[in-house]
């Protein structure tokens, strides 16, 4: 089955690709179909912002997509950034300016009161109108510096304690076992194979 993934980060393109190598889906990304719709990404969840993604792409093309929205809660931050996690620094903020103002607000909070979770929702709109949503999340602590050279967006500060790395550390592999954005494959992976969409 060929399904079209609703996003321009390639760091979750590869992650996503990689994740669900094994289950007979190609993955096709927006690029090398040279399609571009733009969705404003406003909802007040992961959930619907996902859903919004892979509906106008849906429209756009006719193809089965998928598409996620995720991001990082931080507790002492009253579940801030949350649906705000890519713009944290401003429209147009890159993954440094986050991280800095990130490290800047939680400037004097202790070690114990740096919890957070990165969350993702995966949605997949299929050509008969189905449509599955899930979510997942990741625990971890808010760094203090950043560590690391992986991954992408926030992950030289998120570390994990179980690991004792920041997931900007860890090896792809591992990762893509524990993260947000595999549990949430891995839940999507369970709902397809029960429609028998995937075998
Ligand atoms: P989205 O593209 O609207 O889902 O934005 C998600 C935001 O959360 C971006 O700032 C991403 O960099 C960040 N983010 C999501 N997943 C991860 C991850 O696995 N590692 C690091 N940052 C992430």
């Amino acid at each position: 089955m060929q399904v079209l993934l609703a996003t321009k980060n390639q760091g979750k393109i590869t992650e996503v690709k990689e994740i669900l190598r094994d289950t007979g889906i190609e993955l096709v990304d927006i690029k090398s179909l040279n399609v571009d719709v733009s969705v404003a990404e406003d909802g007040k969840t992961f959930e619907e912002n996902a859903l919004k993604k892979a509906y106008a792409y849906h429209v756009a093309t006719g193809l089965p997509c998928m598409a996620d929205d995720s991001g990082l809660e931080v507790d002492c931050l009253n579940g801030e950034p949350g649906v705000y996690t890519a713009r944290y620094a401003g429209e147009k903020a890159t993954d440094k300016d986050n991280i800095a103002k990130l490290l800047y607000e939680m400037r004097s909070v202790p070690r114990e009161n740096r919890s957070a979770r990165f969350v993702c929702a995966i949605a997949l709109v299929l050509t008969d109108g189905t449509v599955i949503i899930t979510k997942a999340s990741c625990e971890g602590i808010i760094a203090f510096e950043e560590r690391g050279n992986g991954g992408f967006g926030y992950d030289p500060v998120f570390y994990v304690p179980e690991y004792k790395k920041t997931f900007a550390e860890l090896d792809e592999e591992v990762k893509n076992h524990i993260s947000h954005r595999a549990k949430a494959l891995a839940k999507m992976k369970r709902y397809l194979e029960k429609l028998g969409v995937i075998v």
